[in-house]
């Protein structure tokens, strides 16, 4: 009998998937028996996190792809359904942060920001949609924040791009359902160890936010790994259009 969480076979694309969350989360994922495509902007991150599949006797395919142009997208999206098949799992985890008091910021900041967060996430679930739309079947994760729920103060942008990550996220449940696609939303809350968290949480910051955190630490790339992998799980049938934090309740969000 398979085992609970088990994802034997499954095709799981990842973007961003070059480092911190989606490094955590592609791992898992091949842990748990799926192949994931490693999607990343610079593509010799991709093929370190296929290495890291593999030595974990797991077997990932790395694809350079930018989020932001649709012509790359789509030729990423056409490699993994050809190679691999047609994505299982959609996990749209890249994304950048640029801290900054909001008078301080400009157009260009807004655009690129906009450009990752949400027109990226837009463009792959796109262009990835149809193919789970044709097989009836399909999750879709995507990585909110904390941020986009609360607010935080020098990532007013930020915050709004992560909002309308979750607020679409919902919309699509709602419209995926009838294909038997489940999309659902992790929202991290402070996650020290990775490429984001070491600008964001440094020089002593992560420490006094640890103490602001009911669990005393910063959450890890590991912790958000988890909750993916319980969202792709068989264990999560009964749910779409959620968002769950993973912060060590320092929201708690009703
Ligand atoms: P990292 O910066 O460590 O990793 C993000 C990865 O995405 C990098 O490999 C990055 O490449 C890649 N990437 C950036 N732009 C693009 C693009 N245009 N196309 C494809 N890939 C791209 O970030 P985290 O692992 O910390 O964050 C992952 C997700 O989690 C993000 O969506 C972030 O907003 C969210 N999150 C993170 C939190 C944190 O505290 N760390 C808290 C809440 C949410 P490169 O390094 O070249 O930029």
């Amino acid at each position: 009998m398979a085992e609970r969480g088990d994802l034997t076979g499954k095709v799981a694309m990842v973007t961003g998937a070059g480092a911190g969350i989606g490094r955590a989360v592609s791992l898992r994922l091949a842990e748990r028996g799926a192949v994931p495509a490693a999607l990343d902007i610079r593509e010799e991150a991709a093929a370190g996190t296929a290495a890291a599949v593999a030595a974990i006797g797991g077997k990932a395919l790395a694809v350079q792809c930018d989020v932001t142009n649709y012509a790359s997208v789509t030729a990423a999206v056409n490699r993994v359904v050809s190679e691999l098949g047609a994505p299982d799992i959609l996990v749209n985890n890249a994304g950048i942060d640029i801290v900054r008091m909001f008078v301080d910021t400009d157009e260009a900041l807004w655009r690129k920001l906009v450009d990752v967060n949400y027109i990226g996430f837009l463009a792959v679930t796109h262009a990835t949609a149809p193919h789970m739309i044709a097989k009836k079947s399909g999750l879709i994760i995507n990585i909110g924040s904390d941020a986009g729920r609360i607010g935080n103060p020098g990532d007013a942008v930020y915050c709004g791009t992560k909002a309308a990550v979750m607020a679409t996220s919902k919309a699509l449940a709602r419209e995926f359902a009838r294909y038997n696609i489940r999309v659902n939303c992790v929202a991290p809350g402070p996650i020290g160890d990775t490429e984001m968290g070491d600008v964001l949480y440094g020089e002593g910051l992560g420490d006094k936010i640890a103490r602001m955190i009911p669990l005393k630490r910063l959450g890890t790339a590991e912790d958000v790994a988890d909750v993916v992998g319980f969202f792709a799980s068989e264990d999560a049938a009964y749910l779409t259009g959620q968002v769950l934090s993973v912060d060590g309740g320092l929201t708690m969000i009703s």
